[in-house]
């Protein structure tokens, strides 16, 4: 696979370069206004380096799941502005994608310029199962440019026009936050320092269930909280009161608890609550004794202590998925204990997931305390599955360049 750097080197003056970036930021439901620009900051060492050797960049980038036409909510225009201003410079907003304001934007860019072309997902076709339709849009990206760089590490699992078809139409290079992300989850995948603990949390377990499976082998422990920790409480015949269960995967947790024997760690005890609200009553109780009415919304304070002394003398951890709701003041405490812990590893310490990543700012965390901050939850966990991610796939292939 070739580096965004092997371009520079060989020179990328003057010729203008697409650049797939993750610019994917959460924004506040009232005023728009950007609430977290972590994915802004980390596309910005591809950018600058882009721009001080003198390419025209052309960012292609998503916001959100808008439905495959434009909408003003979903409109690059506060990324643009944030963006320029990380960069010290005007960073110009094309009107679509690839069409004409693109276009003509794109060919008025003199050198070091950067120039962000509005939401790829205002086009049905970024995202279509068809590959024609994904193959036309991708042709047009394709012609606004005479180089491609992706370094959306957040979407390379991805099969989209600006992910994958527009790569396999230009010459191509990974760039430095895709770099970066897979030089550490290489390190996650072969031989890791031991002992290896992956700590899981976040809501959904049917959507975890394939990286335990993966992961179980290779792991010294894995430590499950968040909502996805009732269904395999469950498993163990405890009463879940009100808590996330999915209950058809109640047997799957089952087997992988049979399975793992004690590699497999579960809370002790759980902050359960009359509501799913911060006003809620709450109170600390045993696994075994979650009564009917309540619902468990965070990790107790004995399971921090339980799962720190896991994470004591860990050499490498990843953690992906929040312990619980840490969005509400009462249920942060758990992934606070939890983040603490991974931050205080003695080894490489690896966060991944978007909401975990949000969750160790907002917890007010020190950033620099972890080894590594993955911008791409989906994407990391589907690495760690074992899984060929087609953005990756596509940059690998050398045919063509
Ligand atoms: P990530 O984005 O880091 O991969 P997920 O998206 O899987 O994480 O999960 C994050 C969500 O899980 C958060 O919004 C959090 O409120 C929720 N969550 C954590 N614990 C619980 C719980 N006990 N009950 C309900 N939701 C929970
Ligand atoms: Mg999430």
């Amino acid at each position: 696979m070739r580096a965004v750097d092997d371009l520079i080197a060989e020179g990328v003056s003057g010729r203008r370069v697409l650049v797939r970036t993750d610019l994917n930021v959460p924004l506040d439901k009232e005023t728009g206004a950007i609430t977290d620009d972590g994915r802004i900051r980390a596309s910005l060492p591809t950018l600058q380096a882009l721009r001080d050797a003198g390419a025209r960049v052309i960012v292609a980038a998503h916001l959100g799941r808008p439905k495959g036409a434009p909408d003003p909510k979903f409109s690059l225009a506060p990324v643009a502005a944030r963006l320029g201003e990380l960069l010290g410079t005007t960073v110009p907003l094309a009107a679509d994608v690839a069409g004409d304001d693109a276009r003509a934007k794109a060919g008025a860019l003199a050198d070091g310029d950067v120039l962000l072309l509005e939401n790829v997902r205002f086009e049905a076709a970024e995202t279509s199962k068809d590959d024609a339709e994904r193959g036309e849009l991708a042709e047009r990206l394709a012609a606004l440019a005479e180089l491609y760089v992706d370094d959306a590490f957040g979407a390379v699992h991805r099969k989209h026009a600006s992910v994958y078809d527009v790569a396999a139409r230009l010459p191509h290079a990974a760039g430095r936050l895709v770099a970066r992300e897979l030089d550490v989850l290489t390190r996650l995948t072969t031989d890791p320092d031991r002992p290896y603990v992956v700590v899981l949390g976040g809501s959904k377990v049917s959507d975890k269930l394939a990286v335990i499976e993966a992961l179980l082998p290779k792991v010294d422990r894995l430590l499950v909280g968040g909502g996805m920790c009732f269904t395999f409480l469950a498993a163990q015949g405890h009463g879940v009161g009100g808590s996330l269960l999915e209950a058809d995967q109640v047997d799957t947790c089952r087997r992988l608890l049979a399975e793992a024997g004690d590699r497999i760690v579960l809370p002790v005890d759980i902050v359960a609550a009359t509501a799913f609200s911060a006003e809620a009553e709450t109170r600390v109780v045993p696994v075994e004794e979650i009564p009917d009415g309540l619902m468990g919304l965070d990790v107790g304070p004995r399971t921090v202590e339980v799962f720190g002394s896991a994470l004591g003398n860990a050499r490498t951890v990843f953690w992906n998925g929040p312990m619980g709701v840490f969005e509400l003041a009462p249920f942060q405490a758990g992934t606070r204990g939890v983040a603490s812990a991974v931050a205080a590893v003695d080894g490489l310490s690896v966060v991944g997931g978007g909401d975990s990543a949000a969750a160790v700012r907002q917890l007010g965390l020190d950033e620099e305390a972890y080894g590594h901050i993955s911008t791409g939850g989906g994407a990391s966990l589907e690495y760690l599955e074992g899984r060929e991610l087609p953005g990756l796939a596509v940059l690998a292939d050398r045919s063509g360049t």
